[in-house]
């Protein structure tokens, strides 16, 4: 059985006056395993309160590194963390908090490759991630191995969260495809404190589920907006069709793209991008013309000059832009200035996209 030393016994006794989590409870967490992926706005409040809380094992993934433009939300880093891999600062700041747990760090993005031992060796799944490629990953290999998985995002004012079980709907139950104006992982805003609230219920739920008490959003939706400050839950409703409620469904990395679509961009059109280093050469010459494919509240509150042509109005007015001369374009992360670049070259432009946009140029 799992003992406390008094420190611990110390540490633990606010839970351990609850009568629904007592002694008992607390055991539990401290022989939980719990897998969090993603170390972002999400994974920050999930992270330092299941740390808090004890659980015994916390495993970290993300493969990216901290940037300025994170402070604003994942509010586990600090300044002094900028250019450092999230999973390796993460794991430091949680074993500073608390020092009776394990806390390990995997600096890879969650893929085909790992996603099936990660999972296998957790008790519970925490998606933190921004992206349905990833979660679609998480969602197939938690119903093959009878894992369940608390789900939550961030849009804007906007958030959700559920849980899901490998008995119940699942989330391609509810998103049989991603909705066609999902955003990527870079362009949407997003009140800062938004994902903080968001964590935090993800890490109340998986408290309750990892000491035995019901959830409030198993097999349903919960849905908040920050703006008007409404809550609604939707119960969900198995899909007949979903092919992973299906009882032979079995995990197949072939069957599926798992990989999300902000990070196959850049690859692929690598020959028509430009690494940040070598903008500021470009950006001197007369041969060239810069062009901001952002939104007119990210353009006015800073930019590089040029021309601006927001992304969603590029196709309408691609008369605007020169014929005769390189069009290098630039946005927040490089995102859709790729996106721009194939709208352009298909329009015979000569485009270029900035690798990294604007969060890489600053870097420098
Ligand atoms: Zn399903």
């Amino acid at each position: 059985m799992t003992h406390f030393n008094s420190q611990e016994f110390s540490r633990y006794t606010r839970h351990i006056q609850l009568g629904d989590i007592g002694v008992e409870g607390q055991r539990k967490l401290k022989s939980a395993r719990v897998l969090i992926v993603g170390c972002g706005g999400l994974g920050a409040p999930v992270s330092l309160y299941l740390a808090a809380a004890g659980v015994g094992q916390l495993t970290l993934v993300d493969g990216d590194h901290v940037e300025l433009s994170n402070l604003q939300r994942q509010v586990i880093f600090t300044e002094a963390d900028i250019g450092l891999g999230k999973a390796i600062c993460a794991q430091t700041r949680l074993k500073a908090l608390n020092g009776h747990i394990e806390v390990n760090a995997v600096s890879e993005r969650l893929s085909v490759d790992n996603a099936e031992r990660l999972i296998q060796a957790a008790d519970l799944v925490i998606d933190c991630t921004d992206n349905f490629a990833t979660r679609y990953l998480i969602n197939d290999v938690c119903k093959v191995h009878g894992k369940t998985w608390i789900y939550a995002s961030v849009y804007q004012f906007s958030g959700q969260c559920a849980l899901f079980t490998s008995e119940q709907t699942c989330f391609r139950c509810l998103f049989p495809k991603p909705p066609s104006n999902a955003p990527d992982c870079n362009s949407n805003g997003v009140l800062g404190v938004l994902p903080g609230l968001l964590g935090t219920l993800q890490a109340t739920e998986a408290i309750k589920y990892l000491t035995g008490i019901a959830s409030g959003v198993a097999n349903a939706l919960l849905l908040i907006e920050a703006d008007t400050m409404q809550m609604q839950k939707i119960q969900l409703r198995p899909d007949e069709d979903c092919p992973c409620c299906n009882i032979n469904f079995s995990f197949n990395p072939a069957l599926a793209d798992y990989q999300p679509a902000c990070h196959t961009v850049r690859n692929e059109h690598d020959k028509y991008s430009l690494a940040a280093e070598e903008f500021n050469q470009h950006q001197r010459s007369k041969e060239v013309v810069l062009l901001d494919v952002r939104d007119k509240n990210e353009h006015d509150a800073f930019n590089l000059g040029g021309l601006h042509v927001p992304l969603n109005e590029l196709e309408q007015r691609l008369d605007e832009l020169p014929s005769n001369k390189k069009i290098i374009v630039y946005c927040q992360s490089g995102v859709r200035s790729t996106a721009a670049v194939q709208l352009l070259r298909q329009a015979n432009l000569d485009a270029m996209s900035v690798n990294g946009g604007i969060a890489e140029i600053i870097s420098q």
